[in-house]
């Protein structure tokens, strides 16, 4: 059987004080884990028998192969020292503000020592958000790249986090009016090989693809698409603003620079913009959704789908900057925010175990 529809007041929760009277415990959030990996009962993840048991340790045994599996072995859980209730309510106050929330503002809020763990927690989040089968962009489509990341001159004492990335941005144009969903890539130069890349991944074959004049597009039409060729000297002669031609990419490209500089103050490393770019495509392509509990559900169904993120990956890359607070030398390991155990909601009229 396979999982119903979420519902709030179900499936997942529909306000914090639901959020804390489902997720009391550490094996409260473990249990949720396990039906959001196995809706329908255990399936081995070694040789895909659909039956095991529960051994001592809290594991289940395969009856089909023998081995071991924890319900967040494979995940990006695996192996974690973080409880799971400070994971629950990390996740939940990711996914549930509207524009997220910072590594500063969730180790303020969860009092949580460590703001590397913290740090490391949300970067974890942040990279389960693109399905890898996700559908592509269709319709029409307005294609440009822009400069994002760093710190604009003259703001904040004009501190510099990193250099700014060259980013190209899809956004769907609706009909009479509004924007659709959008996409966007950290790309190394605005060559043709790199936009027609980007286009082959994130925009369906047969879609008006809307552009500069820029001849690093020219190739899209070989490649099954309707290419819109927007002239910036034609605009000028028509004494309109060449800087207008692509409203579309401009707004999202604004809006994501504006949530940069405000939910993370613009300490985002240019190493690190890409898994931004992630969240930020992720949040506009939902923005319309009512139940902000709903993605809190999301991003832990995406999370236990997601092959673990090792700590070693996620520093690899981080530089060191000056502000806000330098990594410790060491990670912590946050207390559990465990209260008593209740009730498990999304057990009661699904499948049991
Ligand atoms: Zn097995």
């Amino acid at each position: 059987m396979a999982r119903p529809y979420p519902r709030a007041g179900a499936q997942y929760p529909r306000s914090l004080g639901e959020f804390h009277a489902w997720f009391q415990t550490d094996a409260d959030c473990l249990d949720y884990l396990e039906w959001l990996r196995w809706p329908s009962g255990f399936v081995c993840p070694s040789c895909g028998h659909p039956a095991g048991w529960r051994i001592g340790d809290g594991r289940i045994m395969c009856a089909g192969c023998g081995s071991r599996t924890s319900v967040t072995a494979g995940t990006i859980f695996d192996r974690t020292r973080t409880p799971l209730t400070v994971w629950f309510a990390a996740c939940w106050h990711f996914a549930t503000g509207k524009d997220g929330i910072s590594a500063l503002s969730l180790k303020r809020t969860l009092e949580i020592g460590s703001y590397q763990t913290v740090w490391a927690i949300l970067y974890r989040l942040r990279s389960v958000l693109v399905r890898p089968d996700r559908e592509r962009l269709s319709g029409m489509v307005e294609v440009d790249e822009t400069y994002i990341g760093g710190v604009e001159p003259g703001l904040s004492g004009g501190r510099a986090h990193g250099k700014k990335v060259l980013t190209v941005i899809a956004v769907e144009i609706l009909e009479p009016k509004g924007y659709g969903r959008c996409r966007m890539a950290a790309i190394p130069d605005a060559s043709a090989a790199s936009l027609l890349h980007f286009v082959r991944e994130g925009i369906e074959p047969g879609t008006t693809v809307i552009t500069d004049g820029w001849n690093g597009y020219m190739g899209i039409e070989r490649e099954g698409y309707a290419r819109d060729r927007r002239s910036q000297n034609a605009a000028r002669s028509r004494g309109e603003d060449p800087g207008e031609l692509l409203p579309a990419v401009h707004r999202v490209a604004s809006l994501a620079k504006r949530w940069i500089l405000g939910t993370h103050q613009g300490a985002v490393d240019s190493a690190h913009l890409p898994s931004y770019l992630n969240e930020f495509v992720f949040r506009f392509n939902r923005r319309r959704s009512r139940s902000r509990g709903m993605l809190f559900y999301r991003v832990l169904e995406l999370a236990v789908a997601h092959a673990p993120v090792r700590y070693k990956d996620l520093v690899a890359t981080q530089r060191p900057r000056a502000v806000p607070p330098k990594p410790p030398t060491r990670r912590g390991h946050p207390s559990s925010l465990e209260m008593p155990p209740q009730n498990r909601p999304w057990r009661r009229g699904t499948n049991s175990d």
